[in-house]
């Protein structure tokens, strides 16, 4: 679409401009200002086609466990498949390997985290075509240089460790290249942001050597997630730069302990990391992060009085039940450049990323609907003022850096 339309636009202003000069009037000025729009459009879709576009927080295993879709073909439900991941542009999304914190206390993380690298396996297996797994950031390019969509893979909740460090090289070996050291609850590694009481006061003595083992072996560390204690013992003991794979700012949503405030991003950049940018409702505005609560807490105490799970039939009709009585808050794409540039207006712009959050959060912003929208968040990056080069940043260029520092790290012991 984008080239025909430009060329089809050059021929009009050739044809244009030899009119003018033969007729001698200033009259070819209409169609190039009406040509302005769909210009600037094609540009935004061209940088986002001809730039490797990494996204650091993709739910697709989770979402398929709990109902399996052929992810090769547009799916009915959902925000990631093949065909939009190519229409948005989208080269690299990280896997997230996410394990509840139901298995912390059930058994049973590390073989569901394995079940769920398998499925990420399975995806290559079944359409080579298409998919491959990345490893490493030269694999990522040698993938986005093929033309397929590297798969790289990141774990969420650090539970699957199971209390032994020889499990950190178990994952390395299967190919995870960051875990969020916990998840909604307190674990064995650290605090959670979630948890109203906090077990360690921060990182754990197992969770301080976590930290040092994933060091060694170039795993990133992810601190999305984990409560402030946590955050400021990692960076104080970290020898390579971190990464937080999917938080926003916390000035947006005051109290939100799961989003970063302004110290902990500049401790951030100072370290030489990145923020991924959450593009959840419940991630951008204080209205929506109400909304947020307040559902929990409401269907939280619904499904407890009636005794059923969360994910049952019964307690999927009770969350319904709530949105169709409190109609949610809608956020848009203005929120996350919002978030993008508060971080620009504190970091600048080597420090942030993308960290969707697709098919692991139920609401998003009008205008960022699913993987195909990358084009219109790039658009209105450029509108904004950011030129190619910070945008081409932002899409990978600033993960990439601290993925290659994290592995450089671990290389040189
Ligand atoms: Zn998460």
């Amino acid at each position: 679409m984008p080239q025909p339309a430009r060329r089809s636009f050059a021929s009009i202003a050739l044809l244009a401009t030899l009119f003018s000069m033969a007729a001698g009037c200033g009259g070819a000025s209409d169609p190039a200002a009406t040509s302005a729009g769909s210009e600037r459009e094609d540009a935004a879709v061209l940088l986002a086609r001809s730039t490797l576009i990494m996204d650091t927080h993709v739910d697709v295993p989770y979402r398929l466990d709990e109902k399996w879709a052929d992810i090769s073909q547009r799916t009915d439900d959902g925000h990631f498949d093949y065909p939009r991941a190519k229409a948005g542009g989208l080269d690299a999304p990280f896997m997230s390997i996410y394990v509840p914190a139901s298995y912390q206390t059930e058994g049973g993380a590390k073989d569901y985290a394995d079940s769920l690298i398998d499925m990420v396996e399975g995806f290559v297996e079944k359409w080579p075509d298409k998919y491959a797994i990345a490893r490493s950031p030269a694999q990522v390019q040698e993938i986005y240089g093929r033309g397929l969509i590297a798969l790289p893979m990141g774990m969420e909740n650090g539970a699957p460790v199971e209390g032994d460090l020889a499990n950190l090289q178990h994952f390395f070996d299967r190919g995870v290249r960051y875990i969020t050291l916990t998840h909604s609850e307190n674990n064995a590694i650290c605090d959670s942001s979630y948890a109203d009481e906090k077990l360690h006061q921060g990182l754990s003595p197992f969770g301080r050597a976590v930290v040092a083992e994933m060091n060694r072996l170039g795993i990133m560390i992810d601190i999305s997630h984990v409560s402030d204690d946590t955050f400021w013992q990692v960076i104080e003991l970290t020898e390579a730069p971190l990464i937080a794979s999917h938080s926003s700012a916390r000035k947006f949503t005051p109290d939100f302990e799961r989003n970063m405030n302004d110290e902990m991003i500049k401790a951030l950049a100072e370290n030489g990391g990145v923020i991924g940018i959450n593009f959840g409702s419940a991630f951008l505005t204080a209205a929506a992060r109400e909304y947020s609560s307040n559902m929990w807490s409401t269907v939280g105490a619904w499904v407890e009085e009636a005794g059923v799970e969360w994910n049952s039939p019964e307690g999927q009709a009770l969350r319904s039940k709530f949105y169709s009585e409190n109609p949610p808050v809608q956020t848009t794409l203005g929120d996350v450049v919002d978030h993008i540039n508060h971080v620009v207006s504190l970091v600048g712009v080597d420090h942030v990323g993308f960290g969707s959050d697709y098919d692991g959060v139920s609401s998003l912003p009008l205008g960022l609907e699913d993987v195909s929208k990358y084009p219109d968040l790039i658009r209105a990056l450029q509108d904004e003022g950011y030129s190619d080069e910070d945008i081409v940043k932002m899409c990978s260029g600033n993960f990439m850096r601290v993925w290659e520092a994290v592995e450089r790290i671990a290389a040189e012991g």
